[in-house]
């Protein structure tokens, strides 16, 4: 025979466990989005504080265009400063093309 109280509290018992879980689960989840937006707030506040402004001294980059390549270059300390890839275009280009590029820059940079 069974007894119909303990089968009561047994299916009490599980309906909590299950509604506990859940609970916890949804905290979790709550916590992990806060975490996320916490996150990504940080990272575009930093990408506001650096964005365009010299890694050597903190000064204004200014983006100057040059035979096709971009170089930024800091206003303050006259640092030049190559986007990823812009190098590398550089470096494909034949050696007196290279240099001439170098010599307009130090002209353009040098004033
Ligand atoms: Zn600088």
């Amino acid at each position: 025979m069974v007894d119909l109280s303990d089968r009561g509290k047994a299916l009490e018992n599980e309906w909590f466990h299950k509604h506990e879980k859940e609970l916890l689960r949804k905290a979790r989840e709550r916590r992990e989005a806060r975490l996320a937006k916490e996150r990504d707030a940080e990272r575009e506040k930093q990408k506001q504080l650096h964005f365009m402004k010299c890694p050597k001294c903190g000064g204004e980059l200014a983006e100057v265009e040059h035979e096709g390549i971009k170089v930024d270059r800091c206003t303050s300390c006259h640092g030049v400063f190559f986007d990823a890839g812009e190098l590398d275009e550089l470096l494909l280009k034949k050696v007196d093309e290279r240099r001439s590029f170098f010599r307009k820059l130090t002209g353009l940079f040098g004033a």
